[in-house]
């Protein structure tokens, strides 16, 4: 029942404000990014709600990008994370 409260509570919040600040673009190699864990994926992301990850289906994970990167990850063309 709880569950279900606060589920309603986050899909009436509304989305932040594009974060399209110079801000990200300074982000060191220790930024955090968001990766779809299934092998046919290939981009890492500065967002979890980014579109390119709304196909996954399965694990969300978090990495730096230094760790994305060896994992011969790409920053995603819709997001554009840190490099
Ligand atoms: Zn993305």
């Amino acid at each position: 029942m709880l569950a279900t409260v606060l589920a309603l509570i986050l899909l009436q919040t509304p989305p932040r404000p594009a974060a399209a600040s110079p801000a990200r673009k300074a982000a060191a190699a220790g930024h955090l990014v968001y990766l779809c864990g299934g092998s046919r994926s290939f981009a890492y992301h500065a967002a979890p709600d980014c579109e390119g990850l709304a196909w996954c289906t399965t694990e969300l994970r978090k990495a730096t990008v230094a760790a994305a990167t060896k994992q011969g990850r790409y920053p995603c063309g819709r997001c554009r994370p840190a490099r």
